[in-house]
């Protein structure tokens, strides 16, 4: 610290304490001053640092389609990321009115959300969810939803979590399911379906799920590959299908299980209605089949065997040997196992 004076004076003892004092004051200001600059030079650092994690996290949630909500209770004030605006389709300024957002679920969603919320809020816990949503353009969209509620005390006060955009995963999941339950070129179940439902024979001995097992196999398939080519042997295969469910009920199990070889299983266990569905598929697959404006015939062998008492493994050899036997009289025709306490009657 100087000080000048342009006229050259004596201080009293008063003003050299005085000036002493300043000269304290002054440094400690000064020393002040410097630690503010410090100060903001941190903030300043540390500002910038958030702002850096900030892009980085906006880009990671917008890449993994994640975004941030968040609703206080118990007015359900409803704050999200931008994410969460895009995922629902709408623009970043919308009102977020939360009966507006809720409609936008699809039925069992909006059900499935209000049970899980319901519950979460009530024991001060969380969920997930994975729920169909109806956007603000009209397309249909997955969102996982992860939930924890917050709690000051013992009151909740807020809700929030990750809503994240599952569409695509939810789709080949569902694809994934179907090509593992159903045959891709036909549409009916598959062989590792019919033969799952099959063994549900042996898990409730007594108890069967259904009344009969019916095994086809068409007649004089292969002379269409070998003619027409398997163009028209597929779709021969295709409209084989449709006929066997349009001649069977919802709660039957329609499969395909080989080649040219398809199996039913009937839910009825009333008496005579296998044969008499055996009869109407015989004749419904004796119709002629239309090609590429050509028709060809086929036709279709059927093995019936009852459930009672079976074992899987024996219902299936019981409906397998009434087929050989249909196809052996002279196909276009169906033949039934005999029962269980028959065959046993005649095991030595
Ligand atoms: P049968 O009356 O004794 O049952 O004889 P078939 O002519 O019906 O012939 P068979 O049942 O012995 O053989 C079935 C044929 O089905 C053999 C195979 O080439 C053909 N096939 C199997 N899978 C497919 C398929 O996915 N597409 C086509 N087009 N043909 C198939
Ligand atoms: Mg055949």
């Amino acid at each position: 610290l100087a000080l000048l004076d342009a006229r050259p004076r004596r201080l009293t003892r008063v003003q050299e304490r005085r000036l002493a004092d300043f000269s304290v004051a002054a440094e400690s200001l000064g020393r002040l001053a410097r630690a503010g600059e410090g100060l903001a030079q941190a903030l300043a650092a540390q500002g910038r640092a958030l702002a850096h994690s900030r892009k980085i996290f906006d880009r990671a949630a917008t890449a993994a389609r994640i975004g941030v909500w968040e609703c206080a209770l118990p007015d359900e004030t409803l704050t999200w990321t931008d994410q969460v605006y895009a995922m629902f389709d709408l623009p970043r300024d919308a009102p977020l009115d939360r009966d507006r957002i809720v409609a936008c679920y699809a039925p069992d969603s909006r059900a499935a959300l209000a049970e899980a919320r319901g519950r979460a809020i009530a024991e001060r816990g969380g969920f997930t969810l994975d729920a169909e949503i109806v956007t603000g353009q009209g397309r249909r969209r997955w969102i996982r939803i992860n939930a924890v509620v917050e709690c000051e005390g013992a009151d909740p006060v807020r809700i929030f979590g990750m809503k994240q955009d599952i569409t695509e995963e939810k789709l080949l999941a569902d694809r994934t399911r179907y090509l593992a339950e159903f045959d891709a070129m036909t549409g009916l179940a598959n062989r590792a379906t019919f033969q799952a439902r099959l063994a549900a024979l042996d898990e409730a001995p007594g108890r069967s799920p259904f009344g009969a097992l019916l095994l086809i196999d068409l007649d004089g398939f292969k002379p269409v590959n070998d003619t027409l080519g398997h163009p028209a042997g597929d779709a021969c295969l295709v409209e084989v299908a449709g006929r066997l469910r349009g001649s069977c009920r919802d709660g039957d199990l329609v499969a395909r299980i080989g080649g040219d070889e398809f199996a039913v299983l009937l839910a009825t266990t009333a008496p005579g209605i296998a044969e008499e569905v055996a009869a109407r598929l015989v004749a419904a697959l004796g119709q002629p089949v239309a090609w590429a404006g050509r028709t060809f015939s086929i036709g279709a062998s059927i093995g019936i065997a009852r459930a009672d008492g079976r074992s899987s493994a024996e219902l299936y050899a019981a409906a397998d040997a009434a087929l050989y036997a249909a196809k052996a009289e002279g196909r276009a025709r169906f033949r039934v196992a005999a029962g269980p306490a028959a065959l046993s009657a005649r095991t030595p």
